[in-house]
């Protein structure tokens, strides 16, 4: 067993700090006009969540990985922690109660586009306190992965809470403003294309190495740049180094997930001790595994899928 820093031993690669989200799902004709009501498909209902989707792909992958979120005592909470347990996960750290359990409202249309209203019930709920009392888990946790469908004061106190010995990495996904803190904590901050271009707004450039060189500027220790069927783009402020890594050509089918199980993968390569761009290198061939299969929790790959690809 390895030893953090300024703590006891560490029992998880990865600790995900995040969402668990029912998403419920409806094919329709067309969208309904304010007051109108359509008949829609069957329901289908699909863990889901950004932080719950990165849960899932990293324990797929064989990390011993922790869940440290919020569901509601019903039935769709229940179907995410029954989730996260066959995957592996250990949810000892998710908090059942407070509100309902965060739901998206999905309708899909025949050309496939989503529109999605989001709830986020108990997820709003997480709070900084829930993060001071879970930090046990955090000292067991070599790598703590956060995205933003979490309070922003939740986000604030995981980056603050962090033992010294433990590795930050944050998606800011939906994209918000950053306090300065939890950018200086971050390492990396993993960003797509339309992430990036949302925290950079109109001084963004052109390029992703624009966009990388303008992200380090705020402060990250490192950035990752992700870019669909291009890749990633890995720069590492201590090296200096931009590193671009190619993804495989895949057949893609469906890139819903394709980020988590990217950020997921990169997340835990990392704190095994691989550097920025093999850590990267690994993680491209996870989300393009992820893209040829449907589905977002469906679609993440074994470690063996990922060698095969
Ligand atoms: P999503 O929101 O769909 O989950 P994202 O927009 O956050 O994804 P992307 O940059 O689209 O993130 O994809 C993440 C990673 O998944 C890429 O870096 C790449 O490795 C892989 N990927 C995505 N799309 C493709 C594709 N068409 N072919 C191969 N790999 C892909």
């Amino acid at each position: 067993m390895y030893e953090n820093e300024d703590s006891g031993p560490v029992r998880f690669d990865l600790l995900v700090v995040g969402s668990a989200n029912a998403d419920l799902v409806v094919g329709v004709d067309r969208r309904p006009a304010p007051g109108e009501t359509v008949l829609g498909s069957d329901l289908a209902v699909h863990p889901g969540g950004k932080g719950a989707n990165q849960a899932v792909a990293a324990a797929r992958l064989g990390a011993r990985t922790a869940l440290l979120a919020r569901v509601g005592d019903d039935a769709h909470g229940r179907l995410l922690l029954e989730s996260q347990r066959s995957a592996g996960v250990d949810t000892t750290g998710v908090l059942v109660g407070g509100a309902p359990t965060g739901v998206a409202l999905i309708t899909v249309d025949p050309s496939g586009d989503n529109s999605i209203v989001v709830s986020p019930g108990a997820n709003a709920r997480l709070t900084p306190e829930d993060i001071r009392a879970a930090g046990p888990l955090l000292s067991a946790s070599r790598v703590v992965s956060v995205q933003l469908e979490i309070p922003l004061d939740t986000v604030a106190e995981t980056a603050r809470a962090l033992p010294s010995g433990t590795r930050l990495v944050l998606n800011p996904s939906p994209p918000a403003p950053l306090p300065a803190g939890v950018l200086a904590a971050c390492d990396p901050l993993v960003v797509n294309e339309h992430e990036a271009r949302s925290i950079l707004g109109r001084d963004a450039g052109t390029t992703p190495e624009s966009w990388a060189q303008a992200l380090t500027a705020l402060g990250p220790r490192s950035v990752v740049i992700t870019l669909g069927a291009g890749g990633a783009l890995a720069a590492d402020t201590r090296t200096g180094d931009f590193v671009r890594v190619p993804s495989p050509a895949v057949d893609a089918v469906d890139t819903t997930g394709a980020g988590d199980a990217f950020t997921a993968a990169l997340a835990w390569r990392l704190g095994l001790g691989e550097e920025l761009p093999e850590a990267a290198a690994f993680a491209v061939r996870v989300g393009a595994a992820a893209v040829t299969k449907e589905g977002a929790q469906a679609s993440f790959p074994t470690a063996e899928e990922v060698s095969a690809l």
